[in-house]
C-alpha cells in the first residue's frame, strides 16, 4: 500500500513521512479513526514507507523488493495481529495467523474493511472476534527477534479493542521494545482500551475524510458520475467505506429493515413483530449489533433533522429519507436518549448470549412505548 492509494487525509500522511524522515517514529502509536476512515490503510501505508528502500519525499517507492514484500503483505518484518475465531477443528485458542490466508486475500480487496465484514468473511457467523493471550505471546516472541532486513520492525494491531485486559501482557513489550520497533494500534473506541496502554502510546486522531476527496474517489473509480459522488460523499459522512458501498448499492438492506421494524414498533406487539423477532434473530448476533448501530445513527440524523428545521439534510440516501422523515416526528432529545440507553442495554445483553429473540421483542416493546409518548 503506497500513501497516494489513501484516500484523502493528508495531513496525517504528511506527519508520518516527516517522523519517518527526521527518525523519530514513536515505539507505539494509537491511529484512532472513525469507522471507513482509514485507520488500516494509513498503517499498511506507513509500515511500507518505513521498510521502502528508496523512499521518496512523499512515498514509499512501490518498486523495490521490500515494497513489492509489503504490497502482498509477505515483508517478513511487517506483522499483523487482527481479531479471529476458533477454528471448529482446533483444540487450542485461535492466533491470527489461523487466518493469514483469508486476512491478505480480504485486505488485499478492501483495506477499508470493517471488522464486521471481516468476521463475516471468516464465517464467524455468531461467534464474537477475538484477540487470545497465545496471539499476545506471539507478538512478544516476533517482536524480540532482531528484524530479518536490518530495517524496522513493525507490528499493526487491528482492532485493538479486541486486546481488552489481554492488552496487560504487550505493556512492557510497548514501553521498552527492542531496537527498531514500532507497533501500530489501530481502534474506533478509545474507551474499549486499556488506559496503561494508551498512556504508553502516541496517539494520532484520524479525521473523517474531506467530502471532496470522498467524491473525487467514487467518481475516479467507480464509474459514478460527479453529482451522484458528490451526493453520496455528504451521505457517507467521512467514512470511505459506507462511500463505497452507496455507490455500489449494497447498503439498502438495513435501511429496508429498519423502515419495517420501526412500523412494527409503533404497532405493538402483533404477529408481524413476532416475526420481525423471529427473522431477525435468525441472521445472528454479529447482524443485530450492527442493524442497532445503523438504527441508532438513524435517529441521530432524524432529531438533527428535526431540530434544524429541515435546514440540515440528514446524511441518509434517498431510499433513507422517508424513514428519516417518518421518524422525526416521533422523538426529541429526550426519548433519543432513552432510546440509546435500550439499543445500549440491549446489545450489552446480546454480547453476553442473553436469548436475542426476547432482547429484541422487549426492546420493540419498550421503543413502541417511548415513541408513542414522544
Ligand atoms: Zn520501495
Amino acid at each position: 500500500m503506497q500513501f497516494k492509494q489513501v484516500v484523502g487525509q493528508e495531513e496525517i500522511k504528511q506527519h508520518l513521512v516527516q517522523i519517518a524522515k527526521e527518525e523519530r517514529v514513536p515505539h507505539a502509536q494509537l491511529f484512532l479513526s472513525h469507522p471507513g476512515t482509514g485507520g488500516l490503510t494509513l498503517a499498511l501505508a506507513f509500515a511500507q514507507y518505513l521498510v521502502c528502500e528508496n523512499p521518496t519525499e512523499t512515498d514509499s517507492c512501490g518498486l523495490c523488493p521490500a515494497c513489492i514484500r509489503a504490497e502482498k503483505m509477505i515483508h517478513p518484518d511487517i506483522h499483523f495481529t487482527y481479531p479471529v475465531i476458533r477454528k471448529a477443528s482446533a483444540n487450542r485458542p485461535p492466533i491470527s495467523s489461523d487466518f493469514a490466508e483469508e486476512w491478505r486475500k480480504e485486505i488485499d480487496k478492501n483495506s477499508y474493511i470493517t471488522e464486521y465484514e471481516w468476521l463475516q468473511a471468516i464465517q464467524s457467523e455468531n461467534k464474537q472476534g477475538n484477540i487470545t493471550r497465545e496471539e499476545a505471546n506471539q507478538i512478544i516472541e516476533k517482536l524480540n527477534l532482531q528484524s530479518f532486513e536490518g530495517g524496522y520492525k513493525i507490528q499493526i494491531i487491528w482492532m485493538a479493542e479486541n486486546l481488552a485486559e489481554v492488552g496487560n501482557a504487550l505493556l512492557k513489550l510497548i514501553e521498552e521494545p527492542a531496537g527498531k520497533t514500532v507497533i501500530l494500534l489501530i481502534a474506533e473506541n478509545q474507551e474499549a482500551i486499556l488506559p496503561t496502554i494508551i498512556s504508553r502510546t502516541q496517539i494520532i486522531k484520524i479525521p473523517k475524510i474531506k467530502e471532496s476527496e470522498i467524491a473525487a474517489h467514487l467518481h475516479q473509480n467507480f464509474n459514478v458520475n460527479q453529482e451522484k459522488s458528490k451526493q453520496i460523499a455528504y451521505i457517507s459522512d467521512g467514512n470511505y467505506r459506507k462511500a463505497q458501498l452507496l455507490a455500489l448499492g449494497e447498503l439498502d438492506e438495513f435501511g429496508e429493515e429498519l423502515k419495517n421494524w420501526f412500523v412494527y414498533c409503533l404497532n405493538g406487539p402483533a404477529p408481524d413483530l413476532m416475526k420481525w423477532t423471529e427473522d431477525t434473530h435468525g441472521k445472528g448476533r454479529e447482524y443485530i449489533k450492527k442493524f442497532f448501530d445503523y438504527a441508532i445513527n438513524m435517529f441521530r440524523e432524524a432529531l438533527v433533522y428535526k431540530y434544524s428545521k429541515k435546514q440540515i439534510q440528514p446524511h441518509v440516501s434517498e431510499s433513507e429519507f422517508p424513514t428519516v422523515r417518518a421518524l422525526n416526528k416521533y422523538i426529541s432529545y429526550k426519548s433519543l436518549e432513552e432510546i440509546i440507553d435500550r439499543f445500549e442495554e440491549s446489545a450489552y445483553h446480546i454480547e453476553r448470549n442473553s436469548n436475542a429473540k426476547i432482547t429484541l421483542l422487549s426492546l420493540s416493546i419498550r421503543l413502541n412505548k417511548i415513541l408513542r409518548a414522544s
